[in-house]
């Protein structure tokens, strides 16, 4: 049975309930409309906790005014089923009420340095929204460990950044590899916004990030020349609207020359309307 829970009260006496029982927390933050992505991480997390709650909040402080909150895809019930399938115990789905009674909130966190590249320089605003909403789920939650994906490799380096920066110790952070379609596309919610004609186009974009890993692979340690080889191969899909390609230290997040620490290759990329993001990690 997993329960369905939407005020803050109501999930910490669970929380709490589970707790006193002496159940390890797992925690699986998460905006809905679940797909095998999400399904691998409350997986993950079985695996270590005894006890796991996934959210579910589309988070309104984290899109700008010109992005898709309001289509963003919802459907409770068929979410409610996944997370059955993979035997949830909790889910908390509170409403924007619930989580911004008095807003815009006085508090926000922002985690400077990991922020201005890649996608926080084309989405202003956006991870001052993700970590402040996310700092939110884990006092709420206060679970013993949390599963982010490594699908949004830069909310993953922000999320542990603040959790260092500001001691909130009781939580471990898990990341979790990207999974993909059987062509290569990675699993996302927004992959119901895509056209047929789109949809086929779309797994250009592991596709140069094969390429990425393939030439490295065989010697190439010019990252500069190889983000454009990469925007090249991209440029070659009439359907694809680069917005960045980047290739950064996996680290700091920041551009670099040659490849000489792990590496980060960060694409957003838009079809249509749709802004699909990947990447991949590289090794010298
Ligand atoms: P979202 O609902 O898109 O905010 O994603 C919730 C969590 O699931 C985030 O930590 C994502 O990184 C993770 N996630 C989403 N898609 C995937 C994927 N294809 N593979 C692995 N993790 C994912």
């Amino acid at each position: 049975m997993v329960e369905l829970l939407r005020t803050t009260r109501d999930l910490r006496d669970a929380v709490g309930s589970a707790r006193a029982a002496g159940k390890r927390i797992g925690c699986v933050p998460t905006m809905g409309y679940l797909h095998e992505g999400h399904a691998t991480l409350m997986r993950e997390a079985h695996m270590e906790c005894d006890f796991v709650v996934v959210t579910i909040f589309v988070n309104p402080t984290q899109f700008g005014p010109n992005e898709d909150f309001e289509r963003y895809p919802r459907d409770l019930e068929r979410d409610a089923a996944i997370c059955r399938s993979v035997a949830v115990d909790a889910i908390f789905a509170p409403d924007v009420m619930e989580m911004y009674p008095e807003r815009p909130l006085l508090t926000t966190v922002r985690v400077a340095g990991l922020t201005e590249t890649l996608c926080g320089a084309s989405r202003p605003g956006h991870f001052e929204g993700v970590a402040t909403v996310v700092a939110k789920l884990l006092n709420i939650v206060r679970p013993d460990v949390a599963y982010f994906g490594q699908k949004d490799a830069q909310q993953l380096a922000v999320v542990r950044q603040m959790v260092a920066d500001l001691n909130m110790d009781f939580v471990a952070i898990r990341g979790v590899p990207i999974v993909r379609e059987p062509d290569g596309l990675a699993r996302s919610s927004r992959n119901v916004y895509l056209t047929p004609p789109e949809r086929e186009a779309a797994p250009m974009l592991y596709r140069s990030l094969q390429m990425a890993e393939t030439r490295v692979r065989a010697g190439e340690r010019n990252m500069r020349a190889l983000a454009q080889a990469m925007r090249s191969l991209i440029g070659t899909e009439p359907l694809a609207n680069i917005d960045y390609v980047e290739i950064v230290d996996a680290q700091t997040l920041q551009p670099i020359e040659r490849l000489e620490r792990p590496a980060l290759a960060a694409l957003a990329v838009k079809f249509g309307r749709t802004r699909l993001i990947d990447n991949c990690t590289l090794e010298p």
